[in-house]
């Protein structure tokens, strides 16, 4: 049988240097449980302005497309920050974004529990802490129609528009509930239905497609705003939370930060079935391309590695060789081996980029 394809984009600053951990548990599972994927690679962000004169390809544009999934490591960096917005090297990643149609973006906050001092909140509130928002990422306020600063009566208005189809709750909707059977089976549709038309469309379609075909899944309705609250009062109440893109924003970041560091942040953005089945795919860490470590060897590999992991169970149906290698990170973190962004102030010794995706590596080899 034919290998499933990746296509590697590692992007500018830490973008490269956290890639190359990645590589690395790649090759681990082609040599040891016999997981081959066949691995291109090209280039986006400023790495493809500097060789094509645009922060992606066409050619590239075209590969996405075709393969299996795609992993991204990080674009941007003060060196393209005066380039015209046109060319700048996130229109790389919100062009494949566009052109790939991913509307359902997933983030997990999972809290590791030797992290679990980093939260904000009570170490108690945080530990085992295991949520995933389902952001609607293709439209919304962010895209609708009008939009614009207009004058009118000898003032200036700013107009931007949230408005849904029908059919764009109905696709977002059943990715979550999907994700919910492979979860803990609870969905959590935020929405502001009490003062938004937009709102209340929005939680009929999801109760229509829940009684339609996921009636085994729990799901319950929140306004947005009490939403905000119940993730910063008792997160664990939370499995899989479904919303739209502006509020996605926004609750994704809050909920993203309930487990302390950037670092460990991964990320999937999903779209329609291809032809073999698959979901259309890209994987990337939420942070970016950390110009103020990059080249220095001291980033942490984390998030990209478990955006990795995040392929394996959403596109290579690994789940469990996906629970393999978070398992092995955090294996690493409970017997403290840390990157410079997870020290506490009171000391330690950080560990490389390289020698903390080594250590993953080794913790892999001891799983089997
Ligand atoms: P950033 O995420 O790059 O960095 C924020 C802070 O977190 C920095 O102090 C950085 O050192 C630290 N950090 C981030 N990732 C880390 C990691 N893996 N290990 C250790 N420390 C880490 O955000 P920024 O500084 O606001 O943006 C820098 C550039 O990245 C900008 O050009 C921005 O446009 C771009 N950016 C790209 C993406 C993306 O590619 N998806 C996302 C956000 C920002």
């Amino acid at each position: 049988m034919k290998n499933p394809s990746l296509l590697i984009l590692p992007g500018d600053g830490i973008g490269q240097e956290v890639m190359a951990e990645v590589r690395k548990v790649i090759q681990w599972f082609g040599e040891n449980r016999d997981l081959n994927f066949d691995v291109s690679e090209d280039l986006v962000g400023g790495a493809a302005y500097d060789q094509h004169g645009t922060p992606l390809h066409d050619e590239t544009m075209a590969k996405a497309q075709e393969v299996d999934a795609v992993l991204l490591g990080a674009v941007g960096g003060p060196k393209y920050d005066d380039l015209d917005f046109s060319v700048k090297p996130e229109r790389g990643l919100l062009r494949l974004r566009k052109e790939m149609d991913l509307f359902s973006n997933l983030r997990p906050a999972q809290c590791f529990d030797a992290l679990a001092d980093f939260s904000s909140l009570k170490k108690e509130l945080v530990s085992g802490l295991d949520i995933m928002i389902v952001r609607e990422l293709t439209s919304g306020s962010y895209f609708g129609e009008p939009r614009g600063i207009f004058t009118e009566d000898n003032q200036r208005v700013g107009i931007n528009t949230q408005r849904y189809t029908e059919s764009e709750i109905d696709r977002v909707a059943r990715s979550a509930f999907e994700l919910a059977r492979r979860r803990n089976n609870k969905v959590c549709s935020m929405e502001k239905a009490n003062v938004m038309e937009s709102g209340i469309l929005w939680r009929d379609v999801v109760t229509e497609v829940h009684a339609e075909d996921y009636s085994d899944v729990e799901l319950s309705h929140m306004y947005a705003d009490a939403g905000a609250m119940q993730l910063v009062r008792a997160p664990k109440q939370f499995d899989v939370i479904l919303t739209d893109n502006l509020f996605g924003d926004l609750l994704s970041d809050t909920a993203a930060m309930l487990t302390g560091s950037l670092g460990m942040l991964p990320s999937a953005s999903l779209g329609s079935p291809m032809q073999n089945g698959r979901p259309k795919a890209l994987y990337e860490p939420v942070h970016g391309s950390a110009p103020d470590i990059a080249g220095q060897n001291k980033a942490n590999p984390s998030a990209c590695i478990l955006s990795f992991a995040m392929a394996l169970r959403y596109s290579f149906d690994q789940g469990s060789e996906a629970d393999r290698l978070e398992a092995a990170v955090e294996a690493i973190l409970a017997k403290g081996i840390r990157t410079g962004d997870l020290m506490q102030a009171d000391g330690g010794t950080a560990v490389s980029c390289t020698e903390m995706g080594d250590a993953i590596i080794a913790e892999l080899n001891s799983s089997i």
